[in-house]
């Protein structure tokens, strides 16, 4: 740990400013320093100078005025998932949002206000009681702040859009200490923007969402034998093109878990697999599911009426944080037999358990949207792939990393140009400006008007300072 010293005029500026805070104020030295400073992504291990524990909007405003008045590098911390680790910065302060989720639920107008620490099991938690969802990820513990304001898909997405589709309004304290709301009525540059552009624009306290009735699902995962994924691939290509779009099913290679739901033959066997979710009459799902029953045979079928709830929280256990994690990303707009050939090489390298590589849908509901009605552009790919190597120590990730930028690299060609912002690590300003397309130069006036002077930069940044064409 650094032991830098902090200036006397600072410190007597902290002591001043930690009275008028409700949450906990950690500094470097505390006993739970270590444990605060700490993301998802195991690689990241920053030391920001003071960690402010939020609980309301209130202390969100003081703390981003503090950071602002003291020239601090600021991180705004959601879930603290995402892997490049914008949650937390070297050095400076982390709005850390963790205390911050809780989740009303308005069961007449089926909506739902978060706050901006949730995570979707939280959100899933208190929208189940009224047998109501909205898209979110695939993964529970992933925070509803960083995964709304980049776009966010999972499971429902194709039947209802992007998880920033279905936000109505969000509370914003922006980079002066203004707390806006962004709606389709107020603020509607900073609502486009909000919607796909990611942390650029301010800390937002509160998310309210639409909601739909989504109770129980036929969801989960059916694996095939390794050596039929080329086939596998194929199918999934034409029956994800005919599905109805209360059909999602996305595609993933992995190594077999040794978990006592898996026969002992399957144990740490790369298989392949799609993983289903069925959201409407479960009768007309059993139907429909069953080309995925009779490809084959499964290796394992795990496909099953569950709640929507156990569906988001399925890969949990085989995700935890603290792991190493090296991601790399693009979208597609097709899966041609090119690409299907490359996957069929490398995925069956796969080289741990948590470690894997998947592919998602990005059509129906998400199409209906137009590429220029929010900051989110891909409005127009089909799929999007990532590869992921994740291990429990540094060790062997340079050469899991290789299997993750090889793969990518053999893709490369067939894939649509730009990535998704939430599964890029820090991978350059052309990465970024590809992922937003047309919408970049409108991104940037935004920025301009709202953080001029960038004090929101850990982030896929739009930087203000640029000269746009
Ligand atoms: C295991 C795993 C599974 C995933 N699955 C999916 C998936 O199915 N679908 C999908 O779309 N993505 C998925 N992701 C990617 C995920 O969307 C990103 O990692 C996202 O950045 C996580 O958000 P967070 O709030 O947890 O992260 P954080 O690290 O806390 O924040 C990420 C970024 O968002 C900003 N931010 C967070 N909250 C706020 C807020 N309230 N106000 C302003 N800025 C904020 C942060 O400043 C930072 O720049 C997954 C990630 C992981 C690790």
């Amino acid at each position: 740990m650094s032991d830098a010293p902090i200036d006397s005029l600072t410190e007597s500026a902290i002591a001043g400013w930690q009275g008028a805070l409700r949450g906990e104020l950690i500094r470097l030295g505390d006993e739970n320093y270590d444990v605060a400073r700490r993301v998802y992504n195991q690689m990241i291990d920053r030391q920001p100078r003071l960690i402010a524990r939020c609980v309301n909007a209130a202390d969100v405003i003081s703390s981003v005025n503090f950071a602002r008045t003291h020239n601090l590098t600021l991180s705004v911390r959601g879930g603290g998932h995402n892997v490049t680790g914008f949650g937390v910065c070297d050095d400076g302060l982390v709005i850390d949002l963790s205390p911050m989720r809780g989740v009303r639920v308005d069961p007449v107008r089926r909506t739902a206000r978060a706050e901006g620490g949730c995570t979707w099991g939280d959100f899933d938690h208190a929208t189940h009681a009224f047998g109501l969802a909205t898209p979110s990820g695939i993964i529970s513990t992933t925070g509803v702040g960083g995964l709304t304001l980049g776009g966010g898909f999972g499971h429902l997405a194709r039947r209802y859009g992007l998880s920033c589709d279905n936000l109505v309004s969000a509370d914003v304290v922006t980079a002066d200490g203004s707390f806006l709301t962004a709606s389709a009525e107020e603020n509607q540059d900073l609502f486009w923007a909000l919607r796909g552009g990611g942390g650029n624009f301010g800390v937002v306290t509160s998310f309210e969402f639409r909601l739909h009735p989504v109770s129980t699902v036929l969801g989960g995962p059916v694996f095939y034998p390794i050596d039929k994924s080329e086939d596998v691939l194929r199918f999934y290509r034409e029956y994800m093109a005919e599905a109805p779009e209360d059909l999602s099913a996305f595609f993933g290679f992995h190594l077999a878990p040794p978990a006592p739901f898996v026969p002992e033959h399957l144990h740490l066997v790369p298989v392949c697999a799609i993983v289903a979710c069925y959201t409407g009459e479960l009768e007309q799902g059993e139907e429909l599911v069953k080309p995925l029953r009779k490809l084959g045979p499964p290796a394992l079928d795990l496909l099953g009426p569950m709640p929507y709830p156990a569906l988001n929280s399925l890969f949990d256990a085989l995700l935890p944080p603290g792991l190493q994690h090296y991601w790399k990303a693009d979208f597609d707009y097709e899966l041609s037999d090119e690409a299907i050939a490359v996957h069929a090489e490398y995925g069956p390298k796969v080289p741990t358990v948590p470690s894997g590589m998947h592919i998602y849908p990005l059509d129906g509901a998400i199409h209906r949207v137009g590429k220029d009605e929010t900051a989110f552009s891909y409005r127009d790919a089909k799929f999007v792939h990532i590869m992921i190597a994740v291990d429990e120590g540094p060790e062997r990730m340079p050469e899991y990393t290789s299997w993750v930028q090889e793969y990518w690299s053999a893709l490369r060609p067939f894939s649509a140009g730009g990535a998704y912002v939430n599964f890029l690590m820090e991978e350059g300003e052309d990465r970024v400006k590809a992922t937003y397309r047309d919408n970049y130069e409108r991104l940037v006036e935004i920025k301009r008007k709202y953080d001029p002077s960038n004090l929101f930069h850990l982030n896929q940044n739009i930087n203000p300072m640029q000269a746009v064409a």
